[in-house]
């Protein structure tokens, strides 16, 4: 059975920043998870930051926290886990959440914290990538289904 990694907010743990999930209802999504096909990871929290904790953005090469903390660091550890986490799960690819600064694939905030979005990708997805693992969005899942398929 090919295993994924997922977004653990995804997979439904309250582990976003405002100690919210984003419970991903997709039928095939539940039935994978119903499977035990489904491998969960929150980098930040695998990094060592707390729930509920203040929201961070990307701003150049570092991770920034609404407080103006700097928790690039964090991010680099939580990155790391996912890597190894996919590795010893041999996992065949990743979904994860959209938007964020660890698991966003195609999007992220701007830096300002003022609700801006463009093109990039979370510090986790950048690790995840650069090891050579495949990494949909959520808003990815027919393309997902043809790629496990295969
Ligand atoms: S780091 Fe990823 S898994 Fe954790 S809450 Fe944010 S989007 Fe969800």
């Amino acid at each position: 059975m090919k295993k994924i990694l997922v977004s653990a907010c995804l997979y439904g743990d309250k582990c976003r920043y405002d100690e919210g999930d984003v419970s991903f209802d997709d039928p095939t999504f539940l039935k994978w998870k119903a499977e035990g096909r489904l491998v969960k990871i929150c980098p930040e929290v695998c990094g060592g930051l707390k729930t509920p904790r203040p929201d961070s953005q990307i701003r150049g090469e570092r991770v920034l926290a609404r407080t103006g903390q700097d928790v690039t660091e964090e991010y680099e550890k939580g990155a790391k886990e996912a890597v190894r986490l996919a590795e010893e799960n041999r996992v065949a690819c990743c979904i994860m959440k959209q938007r964020s600064p660890s698991c966003g694939s195609k999007i992220i905030y701007d830096g300002t914290f003022t609700g801006g979005k463009i093109k990039g990708e979370g510090i986790a997805v950048r690790k995840l990538r650069k090891e050579g693992f495949k990494v949909f969005g959520e808003e990815d899942m027919e393309e997902v289904k043809s790629f496990i398929e295969e």
